[in-house]
Order: structure tokens, then C-alpha cells, then sequence
């Protein structure tokens, strides 16, 4: 099931489609300016872009002649070539293309790429041609202008760049693409495109009132009003009711701590950009934690421990504070402040494969109840280079926990994929990807191995030869953080929660004033039962209060008339449509009862 090494994107098929596409475009560009110029067009994540610099503004329609023009080339079945060229006659190739000078000076200069990005060594100079446009370029390129489908790209859009991202220069004019293998593909792509735009969590969590953003509270610090609330205590009870079959201990720790605790871990000075600026009280400093690890290691360590304590596993919902720059606040994806599914076992080396089994083994689990169905988990590894620098400088025990991580993965059967060279700092992690049902996807939180800080904070056990040896520690979020998983479920569900998540599963609508009583008393009667359950008693006719319970997408709707009333009934309507007539509130419960109870995704 694994596969040891992920294709780079670099070597896919799909980015040389995607480079030849911008290359293609921009000879499509050049003609339509012959004066224009170029500067450059690299291929991203799901297409690519090309930055000019025009005489004029482009518009929509200018897009849809340069797509046409795009076909003709492709048609023509241009080969794509690449030469070799000193920086004298790269010069000369580009003499107009006052962009590409300053590009080649870059490359002739050593330490800058052909995009202008840093570079560790002194590239060749090379060109790439097709049909009669050249570029600078180290490609690669597909074969021919007709290996790029017609019918499978598609220019998306128009933006401002400066050159070199830099303000201070002048403002280009950006051309978006996206280009795939086949028109399904593409279509399928922008579909999901669409579908994305509807299931935002941004848009749907404010309308759904899970959280919301205020300006005096502060960028990147959501507030959860009830609803988000309830989303909360739901997932902190699945993980509790998980955590302890698995014989984890809960843990409570401070938001504050003295400075000496971060210096000790070795996230201070270090980490210190990453973290809210200290406060000062009787000449002490103080943080707000950004993470809960030297805490729980500060509990590992209050007492003498023995092999018979470990596996030693320590949870909390533990939140945490971390400043990310205001441009680089997402939704709830990229926030200020954390609540994490946190929990750090300490572990001997003999103890280590199964308990980073049973972790995997919570994640899987977690993702067959929430219907996710693809993921794949990145192991990162150290580089030799990196050794003192960004990984702790031991490397007998970076090969050794990264054979003990990737020996547990393969017995356990786990798909995985190894990336060099993406460490933490402290050991080797495993990024968990997943996919949202419309193939989105999300990065949830990492499992990283510890052999670093158990040393920093003296942590030991008296093993069974009666010795004293230092843990390792397993550090693990599979929940990740509220705001990054309720984002998630937020658009995997489109808002359709399955009922146990749903904020309000019941909502009584009685049809006049007259059933009022009645609708309160069936309330009374489920809340008892602790379901979620609210009447709607406004003053709006049916058909409004069902619209609006369909807004707030409640799971079930129970109306009642006079009829129901006099025969003690309900009848019943669900959020996918069907519907239930003059039903007993009995059997009605019995179902809620059970899909609550059973965690199901079915209504
Ligand atoms: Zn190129
Ligand atoms: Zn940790």
C-alpha cells in the first residue's frame, strides 16, 4: 500500500502540460501586443500564470481571443525545443524583453533561477522554443504543442503583480490558467471549483452561526455562539469516549507560563516569531503558550516513573495562542488562537511501533465515522544538511526513529509517502492529508516523534533492568484543532451535518397559535431525552418557519396541525426530502435516539 517516494509535481505529466500551456499563452500574448513584455510563467497547483507587461488593461474577451489563438498554436503541433545558450546570446535572444535581461543577469550571476527564486547552484542557461516563441527556461516541456488537449484548459481569470511580488516595482498584469489530461478532468475541476464556492466555511459558518469574526475581539480569535458551541462539546465527547477506551489520562494546564518553560523546550529564542509578545509582572516574563507539550512534559516529569507507567498518555483539549500574520489569517483554517486535540504519550523504544499503530489506528477510525475516504499520511524526514541547523544534531537517532516510524506504517498497512527534508525540529512527523468529499483538500494536524525534548526537560523511567532511560514521546492531534476540523466538517458536509454534529436536530413547527401548547410540550418531552430541540412559535405562517428551519439545515422538522394535535401525533419532514405523516412521537424518538446514538451519517 505505500508507496516509499511521492512523484514531484516537478516530474508530473501534468506540469509540463501546464508549463507548455503558459509558454503557449504567452506567444498567444505576444501577439496580440507585439510590443508587450514578458517576464515570467510558472506552472501552481491546478494550472498555471503568466505575468505581463501590456500597454493596455486586458479584459474578459481579451481572454477568450487568447484562448482561441492558444487552439490554432496547439493545432499547428509545434515541437518544443530546448537549447543551451550563454548569457551573451541570451541576451541577444531577448534584447527587447527588458524583463528577461534582468532575469538572465540573475542566472549569469549564480544563485537565482530563470523565475528569479533562490538557487543553490549556478544554473545553465537555457531556451525553450516552439512555433516562434522563446522563453528563458530550464522546462521540461511536453513534446509538442498538441500534447496540451484543446478542450482541456481553460484561462481563469485576470489579476495585478508586481514585479518580483515587490511593491515598489511596477504592476504587471497576471493571466490565470488551469490545464489538465483530459476535458474531464478539467471538468470535474471546475465543478469542484463551484462547489468549493458554495460549501466556504467562511460564508456557510457565519449564515449557520458556528462562529464569526469581531473587530474588537480581533483578527484570527473567533467567537462560537451556541451553535458553534455544540459543535465543540460533540467533538470534545467523541474524543474523550475515544481517548479513554484507548487508556488516555486528561490533563488540565494554565494558558500562561514564565518564560523559563519556553527556553527550556528550545522554542525560545527560536520560536519566538511564531508567538504573542511577552508580558512583564514582578520583573518576571510571561507567555500565553503556544503549544501544551512542555506542560505535559513537565507532568511526565513531577514523579519518579517506572516501565509499568508507560505507555503514559496525557490529554487535553489544550488552547493555545500563535500569531500568524494578519495577511495569512484563513476562516477558521488559518486563526490566532487553538483548541487542540492534544495529547503527548511517553513511550519506551520497545513500546513505540504499537503505540504509533494505535495512533494511526485513531485516525482511521475518526475518518471511516466522518466518510472520509481519501488521505494519505507524509512522513518527513531530516536532511544529512540540516544536522544542527533545522533538526536537533544527532543523526543515530533521526535514522532511528524514522525506521521505527516507517517500519510501524508499512506493518500496519498505513498508505504513506516520504518526504526528504520536512522534519520539526525535534524529530521525524506525519502530515495527515485528507480529502473532502468534493476532493478538496485539507491538511489536518502532523504525529510527530520526540526525541529531543524528553532530554531537554530531564524526563526518565527505570526500565526493567532497573536503569534509568529518557522516553520518547509521541505528540498527536487527529481531531487536529477545533477551527481547522469544524472548518473542514463545514464544507465536507456542506453544512448537512449528520444528526449527533447538528447544532439543532429537532425543530417542532406548529401550523397555528392553537398548537403552540402542544409544540412545547413535545419539546419538553425529546429535551428530556437530550435531544436538541427548539419550537418555532413566531408569528410566521408554515411554510415560512419550514424555509427557514431548511436554511439552518436542522436534520428534522416535525409538523403540527390540529389533526396531529387531536390524535397526539406528528408528522414529520427531513432535511433530505422525505416525509413522514401522523407518526407517534415514540417512534419518532426511537429513530433520533438511535442516529445520535450511533454517531450515524444517515438521517
Ligand atoms: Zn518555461
Ligand atoms: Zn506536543
Amino acid at each position: 500500500m505505500s508507496q516509499p517516494v511521492q512523484e514531484r509535481y516537478e516530474d508530473s505529466n501534468l506540469y509540463r502540460i501546464r508549463h507548455s500551456a503558459a509558454h503557449i499563452m504567452a506567444q498567444a500574448v505576444l501577439e496580440m501586443f507585439p510590443d508587450g513584455k514578458i517576464t515570467i510563467g510558472p506552472p501552481i497547483e491546478n494550472g498555471f500564470y503568466y505575468d505581463f507587461d501590456l500597454p493596455r488593461n486586458l479584459t474578459p474577451e481579451d481572454l477568450e481571443q487568447i484562448e482561441k489563438r492558444m487552439r490554432q498554436i496547439i493545432a499547428g503541433k509545434y515541437e518544443f525545443s530546448k537549447k543551451a545558450v550563454s548569457a551573451e546570446e541570451a541576451r541577444k535572444i531577448f534584447k527587447d524583453q527588458p524583463y528577461k535581461i534582468e532575469l538572465i543577469d540573475g542566472l549569469e550571476k549564480g544563485g537565482l533561477d530563470e523565475y528569479g527564486n533562490p538557487l543553490n547552484a549556478k544554473p545553465e542557461i537555457s531556451i525553450y522554443q516552439h512555433d516562434s516563441f522563446i522563453d528563458l527556461c530550464r522546462g521540461p516541456h511536453v513534446e509538442n504543442t498538441r500534447q496540451i488537449k484543446p478542450d482541456a484548459f481553460k484561462l481563469m481569470s485576470i489579476a495585478g503583480a508586481y514585479w518580483r511580488g515587490d511593491e515598489h516595482n511596477k504592476m504587471l498584469q497576471r493571466i490565470y490558467g488551469t490545464a489538465w489530461e483530459s476535458a474531464q478532468q478539467l471538468k470535474d475541476y471546475l465543478w469542484q471549483l463551484e462547489e468549493a464556492k458554495k460549501r466556504d466555511h467562511r460564508k456557510l459558518g457565519k449564515e449557520l452561526e458556528i462562529f464569526f469574526f469581531d473587530d474588537e475581539v480581533g483578527p484570527g480569535l473567533p467567537l462560537w455562539p451556541p451553535n458553534g458551541g455544540v459543535m465543540i462539546e460533540e467533538l470534545e465527547k467523541l474524543a474523550k469516549e475515544m481517548e479513554d477506551k484507548a487508556g488516555y489520562l486528561r490533563v488540565r494546564t494554565p494558558h500562561l507560563t514564565k518564560e523559563d518553560l519556553f527556553i527550556r523546550s528550545g522554542h525560545l529564542p527560536y520560536y519566538a516569531e511564531s508567538m504573542y509578545p511577552p508580558m512583564e509582572l514582578e520583573g518576571v516574563k510571561y507567555y500565553v503558550k503556544p503549544m501544551n507539550c512542555p506542560m505535559h512534559h513537565k507532568i511526565f516529569g513531577s514523579k519518579p516513573r517506572s516501565y509499568r507507567d508507560l505507555p503514559l498518555r496525557l490529554a487535553e483539549y489544550g488552547t493555545v495562542y500563535r500569531y500568524e500574520k494578519s495577511g495569512e489569517l484563513f476562516g477558521l483554517m488559518r486563526v490566532r488562537s487553538l483548541q487542540m486535540n492534544d495529547a503527548h504519550m511517553y513511550v519506551s523504544e520497545e513500546l513505540f511501533e504499537q503505540e504509533f499503530l494505535n495512533v494511526v489506528d485513531l485516525y482511521l477510525k475518526y475518518f471511516k465515522l466522518f466518510g472520509i475516504e481519501k488521505y494519505v499520511m507524509r512522513l518527513s524526514l531530516h536532511s544529512r544538511e540540516g544536522l544542527g541547523k533545522k533538526y536537533v544534531d544527532n543523526e543515530r537517532l533521526w535514522l532511528k526513529t524514522e525506521d521505527m516510524v516507517r517500519s510501524a506504517m508499512k506493518n500496519g498497512n498505513v498508505p504513506f509517502v516520504e518526504a526528504q527534508d520536512e522534519a520539526a525540529f525535534y524529530g521525524p512527523k506525519v502530515d495527515v492529508q485528507i480529502w473532502s468529499v468534493i476532493g478538496k483538500e485539507f491538511s489536518l494536524a502532523t504525529n510527530q516523534v520526540d526525541f529531543a525534548q524528553p532530554a531537554r526537560f530531564d524526563l526518565k523511567f527505570i526500565n526493567k533492568q532497573g536503569v534509568e532511560e529518557v522516553p520518547l514521546c509521541i505528540h498527536r492531534a487527529p481531531l487536529s484543532t477545533h477551527e481547522r476540523m469544524i472548518g473542514f466538517l463545514i464544507e465536507h458536509y456542506a453544512g448537512n451535518f449528520p444528526v449527533w454534529l447538528s447544532p439543532e436536530q429537532v425543530r417542532v413547527i406548529p401550523i397555528t397559535d392553537d398548537q403552540n401548547e402542544y409544540a412545547q410540550g413535545i419539546v419538553q418531552q425529546l429535551r428530556e431525552e437530550g435531544i436538541r430541540v427548539s419550537a418555532d412559535i413566531s408569528a410566521q405562517r408554515m411554510n415560512a418557519k419550514i424555509r427557514a428551519a431548511q436554511i439552518m439545515k436542522v436534520p428534522y422538522m416535525l409538523v403540527v396541525g390540529e389533526n396531529e394535535m387531536k390524535a397526539g401525533r406528528v408528522s414529520l419532514r427531513v432535511r433530505d426530502g422525505s416525509q413522514q405523516n401522523n407518526i407517534m412521537l415514540e417512534e419518532f424518538r426511537a429513530r433520533v435516539k438511535e442516529k445520535i446514538a450511533m454517531r450515524s451519517s444517515e438521517l
